[in-house]
């Protein structure tokens, strides 16, 4: 007999193993694993696990038909709130959103909530089953930028209600950071991330791949000459920070992004492709979030040793801590306290090292961390070949500064209402990254849905 207060424990790749390939590490449940963990859920009656999804997913309901085998009813219930159940099933921080808020987490484990999600969502796309079929088309036109988990669930959302909508991607393939930044490892491009783009595009979303608002064309010509009622601005916060040391403009210094979108989107790590990729053979990333995670696990698998260097302890750690257990059990080495200074360069102008300095823990600073203090005389060199700085990113100012009467805050973010999406200008509304700074899928998602309804509601009043 299983231990109720446990969940039922998930299919991996050993870590030796998936340290070598790109294939995704979890492999999920199976029906009967699933109906097992599902049948742990005591389907509370205020139950507190949809409180703590920003999309608002009827949890116990869709878990109750897990548990009696519908699996398909199952998909309904979550494709009523959610457009992208098999990317959030995976990538979510569940532990402090719907499962950090789950009964059964008081006295043991809670309900594997994204397991279970995620297990339906493969389900129905390997069954076939579609979302349900949109509203009759009102012929109403509105411009979607970028698409991202923000740009698409707006979209979805829109197309839902009838409206002709088309999503204007910068680059050439949708999904944002689903495809650029998030690795196959994690999130598979092909399987998962396709198929939901299809999904929201057989409700009748248009794509136009290679197209840069503000370069191509701007949001005053999409309002005032091409017909669009309405924009929704989902472009993200994908422009690097770096630290400003000495050296980082050598050959062998990344940005997490370029790094990432190399692999990722241009799929480096495959023989057949064209895109090149440093394959170093010591590598150190720089900062101790998701994203610095990602970038690492990534480099260990193009066969490199690799550092973290991080300049506060484990337990401050920004990343999942699912990520960090991955990574370490993986081979990935946290240099922790430790911060860079300079990064030391050969007579070609590429990397031979890093000069660091050793941290300790003083005062708590505003973020309510204990701040990180250089310890005098700690200096010491690190020998590498490829640097990585994973040190966050913010919104690029392209959007906002070509187009009239958007209002951004001084961290470059367009300032928008959080219940409608509603900028400074009428017509415009935005939401996901571009207004909040780098956050999660599901809040992009939320914003996404937030400024649909309210973008429904402006058109509605127009009419
Ligand atoms: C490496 C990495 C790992 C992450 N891991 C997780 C995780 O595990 N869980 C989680 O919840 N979150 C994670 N995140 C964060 C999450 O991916 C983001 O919060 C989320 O993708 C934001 O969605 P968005 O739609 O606002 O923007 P994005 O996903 O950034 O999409 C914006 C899109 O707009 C396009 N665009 C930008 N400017 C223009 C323009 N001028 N014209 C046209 N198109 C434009 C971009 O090309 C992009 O496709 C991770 C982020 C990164 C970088
Ligand atoms: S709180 Fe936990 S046990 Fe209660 S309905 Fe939600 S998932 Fe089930």
């Amino acid at each position: 007999m299983a231990d109720v207060l446990k969940k039922v424990p998930v299919r991996e790749q050993a870590p030796k193993v998936r340290a070598a390939n790109f294939e995704e590490v979890c492999l999920g449940y199976n029906k009967e694993e699933a109906m097992e963990e599902a049948a742990r859920c005591i389907n509370c009656k205020n139950a507190k696990c949809v409180g703590g999804c920003p999309v608002s997913i009827n949890i116990p309901a869709f878990i109750h038909e897990v548990k009696e085998g519908n699996i398909e009813e199952a998909y309904k219930i979550i494709s009523e709130s959610s457009a992208l159940p098999a990317i959030c099933g995976r990538v979510c921080p569940q532990e402090s959103q719907c499962e950090g808020k789950c009964i059964r987490g008081i006295k043991g484990e809670p309900v594997s909530i994204g397991k279970l999600e995620r297990f339906v969502a493969d389900w129905a796309r390997e069954n076939g089953i579609k979302p349900p079929a949109p509203a009759a088309a009102n012929g109403r036109k509105v411009a979607v930028i970028g698409s991202g988990p923000a740009g698409l669930t707006c979209a979805g959302d829109l197309a839902k209600l009838g409206y002709d909508v088309t999503i204007f991607e910068a680059l050439h393939e949708p999904g944002g950071v689903l495809v650029y930044g998030i690795p196959e490892f994690r999130l598979p491009k092909n399987k998962v991330v396709a198929a939901e783009v299809e999904n929201v595009k057989s409700l009748g979303v248009k794509i136009e791949t290679n197209v840069i608002i503000g370069k191509s064309t701007t949001i005053d010509e999409l309002l005032n000459d091409e017909g669009f009622e309405a924009v929704f601005i989902g472009s993200g916060a994908g422009l690097p920070m770096f630290m400003g040391i000495p050296g980082e403009n050598a050959n062998g210094v990344f940005s997490a992004n370029e790094y990432l979108t190399r692999n990722n989107l241009m799929k480096a790590f495959l023989d057949d492709y064209d895109t090149p990729i440093a394959r170093g053979k010591k590598v150190a990333v720089v900062g101790g979030g998701n994203v610095a995670m990602d970038a690492a696990r990534t480099a260990l698998r193009l066969g490199a040793e690799v550092h973290i260097v991080y300049r506060r302890s484990e337990a401050e750690l920004p990343a999942r801590v699912e990520e960090v257990h991955h990574a370490k059990e993986e081979g990935v080495i946290m240099d922790l306290l430790t911060n860079p200074v300079e990064i030391l360069v050969d007579e070609n102008d590429a990397v031979k090292g890093m000069k660091c300095v050793r941290m300790e823990l003083g005062e708590p600073d505003a973020s309510g961390r204990r701040r990180p203090v250089e310890i005098p005389g700690s200096e010491f060199e690190m020998e590498l070949d490829t640097v990585i700085m994973s040190l966050g990113t913010s919104p690029n100012p392209l959007i906002s500064s070509t187009t009239i009467g958007l209002d951004i805050n001084k961290r470059k973010c367009i300032i928008a209402d959080e219940e409608t999406g509603k900028t400074s200008k009428e017509g415009v509304y935005a939401g996901g990254d571009a207004v909040t700074g780098a956050a999660t899928v599901i809040l992009a998602m939320g914003a996404g849905k937030a400024a649909a309804k309210g973008i429904h509601e402006f058109l509605s009043d127009k009419k």
